[in-house]
Order: C-alpha cells, then structure tokens, then sequence
C-alpha cells in the first residue's frame, strides 16, 4: 500500500482517479487556426492563434504502435487503436491529416521535443520527469499498472515482487517504479530487465527468464488471452493519467490540441471511442 501511494505521489503528484476522465476544464472555446483546407468530416472551432506543425497539412502522432488496444498495427499495415481514433478526430478538428510514425517508445517519447513529430500519443502517462522536454495536455484516460504472472505463481501482489525478476518494457513507467531503489518503493535495478516491448516481456515470463511482468493493465489483458498460462494479478501496482505530449513550450499546438480534446471528451466521442474498444470487465 506505500508503494502504490508514494510512487503515484512521486509520479503523478496528483490524487489517484479510477475511471476514463471526464472533461478536464476548458469550456470548449478553443484557439485554433483556421485551416487551409476544409475539413469535411468535423466542424473546425473558431480561429485566433496559429501554430505549426512538422509538415505543412499534417500532425504527425508518434507512438509505439504494440500497445494494444491503444496502438496497434493492422494485417494491411495501417493503424488502429484508442490513441490513432482521437487522434484522427482532433486532427479533423484542427484541419490536418493525421500521420502515424511507429518507433520504439522512447523515441516516441522524445521525438517531440526533438522536432520529429507533433505530438507523442502512446498511453503516455504525465510524469514530473517527462514535463522537463514535454507539455501535456488534459487527460483523456486513466491507465493501470498491474502484475502478470503464470497461472501457478505464488505471487500475489507488489509486495511479493521483492527478491524476484521482473519484466518489464523499456523507457515506461513501469521500468521506472520497479527499477527505483527499494527505499523508495522500487525493487532495484538488479531485479528489473528492460525488453523492447511488452510482448517480448511477456515472452520471456513465459520462457521463465522473468518471475512477473509490470505493465499497463490493457496490453496486459489482451497479452493474456493470448496466453492462457499466464494471469493479471488483481491487486493494482499504481494508477496513472494518459495524456498527449508535445514539445514543451508549443503552447500554440498544446491549447489547440487541447480544445479539440475537450470537444471530443464533452460530446460523448472520446467515450465511445474506448468502448468500441474496451469491453466492460
Ligand atoms: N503508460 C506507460 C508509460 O507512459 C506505458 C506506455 C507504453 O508502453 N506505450 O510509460
């Protein structure tokens, strides 16, 4: 119970939610600019500031797209998921087209402050350290860390972690608590390994190279029912507010996103977007 308390403290520096957010504050009034080209689909908001983006015409998502069911790739190579859904709907809102640049998540995690993309949409959690190269914008859905582990383990929860390996994806939150030092609620370097991706986590609980994997509590449920050996643990490791980032100080972008976001949550779209998704537990 500590450790789920001081790391959300430490990560979040916020009180825990525990479902999709509602509407964040603005009022729907939003700042942006008038687009070059019509947008058919979606009303564009009224226009005063101006902002650019990467490549005239476009908003470039970066993310990782092996989280599922926020991002993933489909048989014919395109895109899906809750994350490239709102995306494609702000970009409506904002005039643009929307393009999704795939990479690992830390480079899609830096790829906005380093000019790349517009904005990185990947079930990105808002933490303190991320706010030094990023802006978020409101959250839009809360995600979970939680614990898998073979049918037959005896752990039960984040106290039983101590002493074990775990697994867990590289750059993400998850990496982060777990490797933390033991005095501050993590379970130390030595007992963490970092893979490329969930999914080669999972592979290795599975070969029995790691005791547990720690990762967000979608792609955790769908790794499951694809492998029928393994179970997410119900007791809760932390909670966690997804939101949008982009490179820290491009205001312009940021409240436009912003009030496109808002419109999306208020109107219903953003909800019905995670059920068609997300099926009630
Ligand atoms: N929510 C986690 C994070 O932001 C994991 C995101 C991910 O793996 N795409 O670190």
């Amino acid at each position: 119970m500590n450790r789920i308390k001081k790391a959300a403290c430490l990560a979040l520096g916020t009180v825990l939610s525990v479902s999709l957010l509602a509407a964040c504050g603005s009022s729907g009034s939003a700042s942006t600019p008038t687009p070059s080209a019509s947008p058919s689909a979606s009303e564009p908001v009224e226009s005063s500031a101006t902002f650019t983006t990467v490549e005239s015409g476009k908003l470039h998502m970066s993310t990782n797209a092996a989280f599922p069911p926020y991002e993933m790739v489909k048989d014919d190579g395109t895109f899906e998921g809750i994350d490239v859904d709102i995306a494609t709907k702000i970009a409506e809102k904002l005039g643009l087209s929307l393009v999704v640049d795939d990479m690992d998540f830390t480079a899609a995690v830096n790829a906005p402050a380093q000019g790349k993309s517009d904005m990185c949409m990947a079930g990105l959690t808002i933490t303190e350290d991320r706010k030094k190269n990023l802006d978020f914008s409101d959250s839009y859905a809360t995600g979970v860390q939680v614990i898998i582990v073979s049918q037959d383990s005896d752990i039960q929860g984040p106290d039983d972690l101590k002493d074990k390996m775990i697994g867990t994806q590289e750059g993400t939150t998850g990496y982060i608590y777990c490797s933390d030092d033991p005095a501050n609620g993590g379970y130390g370097e030595d007992h963490v390994i970092a893979y490329t991706n969930g999914s080669t986590a999972v592979q290795a609980l599975l070969a029995g190279k790691v005791d547990a994997v720690v990762i967000d509590k979608q792609p955790a449920q769908e790794f499951v029912k694809a492998n029928p050996s393994l179970k997410v643990l119900s007791t809760e490791y932390i909670t966690e507010d997804y939101a949008i980032a982009v490179k820290k100080g491009n205001t312009e972008l940021l409240d436009a996103i912003n009030g496109a976001l808002n419109e999306l949550i208020d109107d219903g779209t953003v909800q019905s977007i995670v059920n068609s998704y997300i099926k009630a537990d």
